[in-house]
């Protein structure tokens, strides 16, 4: 299987529903622009039943060729947790991704490694594909901890996973630092962690399945900065904030990456 190039809209808690509606029919009529890209959207979980329904999302198809997906959910599959969002839930739905441990998860909810690698074992057992996202802050990175601490947020959040689980999970790097700042890391700097997340990844499973693993880049994506980082070796698409919100940037983005 090779390298899928993927771009998918962290919509966060954004938009009403008219809006979340506009903006997935925005995307949905130009997707065929980017052939070459898979698109997922991310909406806040009360409002994923209304983009599967304005996607038209049928089983296991899409006839848009846009996909869905989480922003988090539980890692058990049902019971006494309120407000909590179960894995069966997201595929009941419709979904095909979910977002793990972002870093707003991370440092607001308290999300550590250890939940995050429950939730990704949740995730592959109900059929989703977990983006696990990691990144370091910028006090780990003028410390020069960049390494360090990416490394334990991968080992930590995968752990456990077989080869052929590991050769389903999509990784997000994305510096705490550039998230929702408008300071994108320079393409060299998330070449630079995409390469180790991958060397990571090789030992965790095999050369082969690193090879195939999309690690896309996340924080401050936007139309006008994705081709850079779209050129990195190691760049596989993006996970993308704010200009997720507006169709023509989501979809300019996604074009960077569709080659
Ligand atoms: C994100 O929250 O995943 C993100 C990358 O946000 P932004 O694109 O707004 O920096």
């Amino acid at each position: 299987m090779a390298r899928q190039k993927i771009v998918a809209g962290n919509w966060k808690m954004n938009l009403d529903r008219a809006a979340a509606v506009a903006l997935t029919e925005g995307v949905a009529a130009r997707r065929s622009e980017v052939p070459g890209v898979e698109l997922v959207l991310c909406p806040p979980s009360l409002y994923v039943g209304t983009v599967g329904t304005a996607l038209k999302l049928a089983g296991d198809t899409s006839p848009s060729g846009v996909w869905l997906g989480g922003q988090n959910m539980h890692d058990k599959p049902s019971g006494a947790f309120t407000g909590e969002v179960a894995p069966a839930m997201l595929t009941d739905m419709g979904c095909r991704y979910v977002i793990l441990g972002h870093s707003e998860r991370r440092t607001l909810f308290g999300e550590t490694d250890a939940i995050v690698n429950a939730k990704a074992k949740a995730a592959l057992a109900a059929g989703l594909v977990p983006i696990v996202c990691v990144g370091e802050t910028l006090e780990e990175r003028e410390a020069g901890k960049t390494q360090t601490v990416v490394t334990a947020q991968v080992r930590g959040s995968l752990a456990g996973l077989s080869p052929e689980d590991l050769a389903k999970v999509v990784i997000a790097y994305e510096p705490v630092w550039a998230i929702g700042t408008g300071k994108v890391a320079t393409p060299e700097q998330a070449q630079e962690v995409h390469a180790l997340i991958r060397s990571l990844l090789a030992n965790l499973a095999s050369p082969a399945v690193a090879a195939d693993v999309t690690i896309q880049y996340g924080g401050s994506v936007k139309p006008d900065n994705a081709a850079s980082l779209a050129a990195q070796p190691d760049i596989d698409g993006a996970l993308v904030g704010g200009a997720s919100l507006k169709a023509a940037d989501f979809l300019g983005i996604a074009a960077a990456f569709n080659s």
